[in-house]
């Protein structure tokens, strides 16, 4: 427009008329003006500047509708104060945004200004104004959409970092200031979802939100920056203090039950921090450390505070968890055995199946490590189903190779997330079914934690087990909080005693004590047990004289691949001694 304009008026018409008319004889003999100003199609007015005062020499009917407001007075005031400083710097035309708080909230214009001409010491200016309202709205609405949550209208992971630089750049922190990130996780939220629909998981989400909002402080920021994750940038004053203020004003907040329906859910939470060492440190990598440490912290039950090399950890993890994916489609674990040695007569009564995982990428893995992976990860459901095929499968192959039924059976662990997200009685079933052994030839090992996490569900699937004739092992017995009462109801046949009891207990006391404990308690309860982690013949001799069943450990054997360890057994058929 203004190049327009500038083309169809010859400045040097224009200041020859104004040298011989001054402005208003001008105005005057140039017809054409106001026809001009109205063909704009955005506000315009011919401004004359002189001594730095402007005046508004004519101007189209939408320049008035654009000052209307009340405070048109202050953009023209803004406005001089930008054409001022282009004057000054010679500038021949420019062009800004200026915005005024008008009735319905703030109101956008995009104003420009180019240099008409010059006479007698006078500036004449051709000035637009174009309302750019609507699509400020628009595109802060689109904005605002893109960076927040649409169920809890809180910011999402993008809105979260936004908000950040905001906070870091535009506020005042003194020097030497921190600032702390908190993650949290909702646990069991995937459960509400399953169990009472998508509609209640969206309440929970919503009444959280509003819960950890009253926690906030002035300046810090709450975002949901996943499904069931929510996070929090605190300024920190006071470093650490801080922090743990606000988590237990967060736990004060989780603390009474939701009300879902016709239920009452009690929320928890896992939550992970990490302090940033100092305002220069990059916000998205603190979030990753919070995130991070929320991981450790759903695993151990507490608070977790990213210390160094967790971000490295939880890379690891992640390799674990996409490798494992397609180990387990692929067929890549194998099952290692360890023999079971009855004390008494010295007889392999069994083995102890026990998952091995060489990957071409991460070398050897432990179960330790992966099978906590498969469990966070869902994967367990997968990895337990293959264990009890790949088990059953070894003892029907050592059957072949022998040519009759080994007098073996072969034990196999069940990890409490598989038991409470599969049909674990059909899975062993079909297996079974499949090789053609008798259920009497494998055992399930489970742990107390399996019973505890839901034991209505437990109960079920240990005589479901019975009922395919299988043994039942309780694992690293004392390690957890079974009482003593449920031992007896539930169809358990052994008990094994944790590796950390046995091992010590030549040279402690107290071991030795909970050894005979659980020795004269399997007595009362008609339970057999095997002792774990026996490293040396002194310790076999002793459990064996204190009456113990069964020994598993070093001292007999390591695990062993499935051909080395039918070897093992075979090489040993009748000849055992302890
Ligand atoms: P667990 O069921 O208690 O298995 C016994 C662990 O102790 C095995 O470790 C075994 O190698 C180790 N061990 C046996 N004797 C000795 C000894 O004398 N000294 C020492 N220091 N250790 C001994 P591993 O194979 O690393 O397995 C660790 C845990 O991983 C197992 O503990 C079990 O809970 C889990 N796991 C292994 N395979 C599977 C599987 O297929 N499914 C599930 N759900 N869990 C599995
Ligand atoms: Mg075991
Ligand atoms: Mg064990």
């Amino acid at each position: 427009m203004e190049s327009a304009s500038a083309q169809i008026w010859p400045a040097r018409n224009m200041s020859d008329a104004l040298a011989l008319e001054g402005d208003d004889a001008y105005l005057a003999q140039v017809a054409g003006i106001d026809q001009w100003l109205n063909a704009l199609p955005q506000a315009a007015a011919i401004l004359s500047v002189f001594d730095d005062q402007f005046h508004l020499l004519r101007h189209n009917p939408r320049f008035s509708e654009a000052l209307h407001a009340a405070p048109a007075n202050a953009l023209l005031e803004q406005c001089a104060d930008r054409l001022r400083q282009s004057i000054v710097q010679g500038i021949e035309s420019s062009s800004f945004e200026m915005r005024r708080d008008g009735r319905l909230g703030p109101e956008y214009f995009t104003c420009t200004a180019g240099r008409l001409g010059s006479a007698e010491g006078r500036d004449y200016y051709l000035f637009t104004i174009s309302d750019r309202t609507n699509e400020r709205t628009i595109e802060k609405n689109l904005r605002r959409e893109l960076l927040s949550d649409g169920l809890t209208a809180l910011p999402n992971r993008t809105g979260f970092g936004e908000e950040i630089d905001d906070r870091l750049r535009n506020s005042h922190w003194p020097d030497n200031a921190q600032f702390g990130i908190l993650a949290i996780d909702l646990s069991r939220f995937s459960r509400v979802n399953e169990s009472l629909g998508p509609m209640a998981g969206d309440e929970l989400l919503i009444t959280v939100a509003k819960r950890l909002k009253s926690c906030l402080r002035q300046g810090d920021v709450l975002a949901r920056i996943g499904g069931n994750d929510f996070a929090i940038f605190a300024r920190l004053n006071n470093g650490l203090s801080d922090i743990l203020h606000i988590v237990q004003r967060i736990d004060e907040a989780l603390s009474s039950p939701i009300r879902l329906s016709d239920l009452q859910i009690r929320v928890d939470c896992a939550i992970g921090c990490a302090l940033s060492i100092d305002l220069k440190e990059d916000p998205d990598d603190v979030v990753r450390k919070a995130q991070a440490a929320v991981k450790i912290a759903k695993q151990s039950g507490k608070v977790e505070i990213y210390r160094n090399g967790v971000l490295k950890e939880a890379q690891r993890r992640f390799s674990i968890e996409s490798r494992l994916r397609d180990v387990l489609a692929q067929g890549g674990l194998t099952l290692a055995y360890q023999p079971l040695i009855h004390l008494q007569t010295g007889e392999i009564t069994g083995f102890e199946a026990l998952a091995r995982w060489h990957d071409e990428e991460l070398g050897n893995v432990w179960p330790s490590e992966f099978i906590a992976v498969a469990e966070e990860s869902g994967l367990i459901t997968s990895l337990g189903r293959w264990a009890a095929y790949e088990a059953a499968q070894a003892l029907s192959r050592w059957d072949a190779k022998f040519g009759q039924a080994l007098p073996v059976s072969v034990n196999v662990n069940l990890s409490p997330i598989q038991m409470a997200r599969d049909d674990v009685a059909s899975v062993f079933e079909e297996a079974l079914r499949y090789s053609g052994v008798a259920g009497n030839r494998l055992t399930a090992e489970l742990t107390e934690s399996a019973i505890i996490a839901d034991p209505e569900k437990a109960r079920k699937l240990l005589f479901a087990l019975k009922d395919l004739d299988m043994a039942i092992a309780m694992d690293d017995f004392g390690t957890g909080f079974s009482n003593l009462a449920s031992l007896h109801s539930l169809p358990i046949d052994i008990l094994k005693i944790d590796r950390s009891f046995v091992s010590s207990m030549l040279g402690d006391h107290d071991k030795a004590v909970i050894v005979r404990t659980i020795l004269s308690l399997a007595e009362s309860l008609n339970l057999r047990v095997t002792a774990e982690g026996i490293e040396t013949q002194e310790l076999a001799h002793k459990l064996q004289a204190m009456g113990c069943w069964q020994g598993q450990g070093y001292y007999f054997a390591r695990p062993m691949s499935e051909a080395d360890a039918y070897d093992y057994w075979r090489a040993r058929w009748n000849f055992e001694t302890v």
